[in-house]
C-alpha cells in the first residue's frame, strides 16, 4: 500500500509550523534484535551477563549490545588481573580474551556496578585503542600525559564523548558481532 504523501499536506504542515516543529524527525520501528526495550535499558544499567555473540564493536571501537553502547568487564574470581579492569572499546587484550577464552561470560552495563570490589580500573589498552584525549602510551616522550589521563579518567566524560544510547539501526546493521 503506498501511503499519500503528507508533507504536501497544507493542514498538516499549518499544524508543524505552528508546532515550531521544523525538522521531520525520524521513525524506526522496533526491531527487539536491535533496540533495547525500556526494561532492558534498565537492568543494563544495573549490569548483565552475556557472551560473546551480543556484542559488537563499532566504528570508533567502542562495544555495543544492540543500540545502547556499553562497558564490559570480565567476571572472574580471584586474583586474575583481567578481573580489576572494565573495558570500553574491543581492544588488543579483549581481542586476546576472544580469541582465549570463546566460553567467557561477560558483564555489560552502562555504568560501573554497585559493589565495592572490582572493577575499579579503565583498561589502559582500551585507551590506546581509542586514543582518548591523546592517549597514546607507546610515545616515551608524552608518557607522563598519558598516565594523567588513565589516573584521571572519567567515566561520564567518556560518555559525553561517546553518547550511550541510542545508536542508529543502519550503522549496527552493517556491523557482525565479535562474537
Ligand atoms: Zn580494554
Amino acid at each position: 500500500m503506498e501511503l499519500p504523501d503528507f508533507l504536501g499536506f497544507e493542514d498538516f504542515n499549518r499544524v508543524r509550523s505552528r508546532m515550531g516543529a521544523e525538522r521531520l524527525g525520524a521513525f524506526e520501528f522496533f526491531d527487539p534484535r536491535l533496540h533495547l526495550t525500556a526494561d532492558e535499558r534498565v537492568r543494563l544499567a544495573g549490569g548483565i551477563e552475556a557472551g560473546w555473540s551480543v556484542l559488537r564493536c563499532l566504528h570508533d571501537y567502542t562495544l555495543a549490545y544492540k543500540n545502547s553502547r556499553v562497558l564490559l568487564w570480565v567476571q572472574v574470581a580471584g586474583t586474575d588481573p583481567e578481573a580489576q579492569i572494565y573495558h570500553l572499546a574491543y581492544c588488543r587484550t579483549l581481542q586476546k580474551l576472544r580469541r582465549e577464552r570463546p566460553e567467557q561470560r561477560l558483564g555489560l552495563g552502562t555504568r560501573l556496578p554497585d559493589t565495592d570490589t572490582w572493577p575499579k580500573r579503565v583498561c589502559a589498552s582500551c585507551l590506546q585503542q581509542l586514543q582518548f584525549q591523546g592517549y597514546d602510551a607507546a610515545r616515551t616522550r608524552h608518557r607522563n600525559y598519558s598516565e594523567r589521563v588513565l589516573e584521571d579518567f572519567d567515566l561520564e566524560a567518556f560518555f559525553r564523548q561517546y553518547p550511550v544510547y541510542p545508536l542508529a539501526s543502519k550503522v549496527l546493521l552493517a556491523l557482525d558481532s565479535v562474537g
